[in-house]
């Protein structure tokens, strides 16, 4: 690959001496949405058969399969791509009511906007890599962030509509992925032409992440951010991937102004979610290993 065709080296900073590189679902925002799609309604009382289908099914098919489904891809028991489908299949709502929806629900980390206005005070460019679908993220990004959402670089999966339907009616729609890999979104395709840049035109590389969809990516940057008490968490540790424990886009904010400012290293933040980890700190109470 080129370098020019890496994006973030140009745009929308010429020569950024950071990239940072962030999950979206749950990393970003405090829901993750897809998840929100697929959790089952819990209405009682009265309802017609197309209104009890709606609300068991078409949001999908409920937090146990789900969590049992991101259970089976850290077990390697099944593909991300493969669950991931299955989740998104399970949703029957037209693809724009999915969208509104979750416009209307989604809310972004409470910290995520200081941060982010500091970045591009400081040249610092985000890049979005998610499993999640384009339309839903750029209309909750544009929601949330305002004006300067478009200085985000997304980089996704897509929604399409099933063949001989269209995307606005029942049934219509189905996941796109963004390529052939086990994880639909393989994140490190994106990541690794910059870690593989000479020294002295590479950035310095920082990733954010939660959950499953970030396996892939975890390894790749110079420091992981991995929010406290999740998958993401567990498998670090699993894999002995050096990370450092996040909460909220404030405690990433102060430990990236501390590298940009020079008063700590990327090296020394990358050991710290071990050590936190070891002091029963992250949020798993040690069950990860
Ligand atoms: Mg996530």
């Amino acid at each position: 690959m080129s370098t020019d065709e890496l994006k973030a080296l140009s745009w929308p900073f010429p020569n950024p001496k950071y990239i940072f590189f962030t999950d979206f679902d749950g990393t970003i925002t405090l829901q993750d949405s897809n998840d929100y799609m697929v959790r089952k309604f819990q209405k009682p009382g009265s309802m017609d058969e197309v209104d009890r289908q709606r609300q068991t099914d078409n949001l999908g098919f409920g937090g146990e399969k789900r969590r049992q489904g991101n259970k089976d891809v850290l077990d390697n028991k099944e593909s991300f791509r493969d669950s991931f489908r299955k989740m998104m299949d399970s949703i029957k709502t037209p693809f724009p009511e999915c969208v509104e929806y979750l416009v209307q629900n989604i809310q972004l980390d409470p910290h995520f906007n200081e941060y982010f206005q500091w970045s591009l005070k400081n040249n610092i460019p985000t890049v979005v890599l998610s499993g999640g679908m384009y339309p839903v993220i750029r209309a909750i990004l544009d929601n949330l962030v305002g004006k300067d959402a478009d200085k985000i670089e997304i980089v996704c999966n897509e929604a399409i509509a099933r063949e001989g339907k269209k995307i606005d009616e029942e049934g219509g729609w189905q996941i796109k992925y963004h390529d052939e890999s086990g994880f639909g979104h393989d994140k490190s395709l994106t990541i690794r032409p910059y870690a593989n840049l000479p020294a002295g035109k590479r950035p310095t590389l920082f990733y954010a992440g939660d959950g499953v969809s970030d396996l892939s990516a975890a390894s790749e940057t110079d420091l992981l951010f991995a929010k406290k008490g999740r998958d993401l968490v567990e498998y670090c540790v699993k894999k002995d991937v050096p990370f450092t424990l996040f909460e909220d886009w404030s405690s990433i904010h102060q430990k990236v102004q501390e590298i940009v400012e020079g008063q700590t290293t990327v090296k020394d933040a990358a050991h710290e979610g071990w050590e936190m980890y070891k002091n029963g700190q992250a949020g798993l109470n040690g069950k990860a290993k």
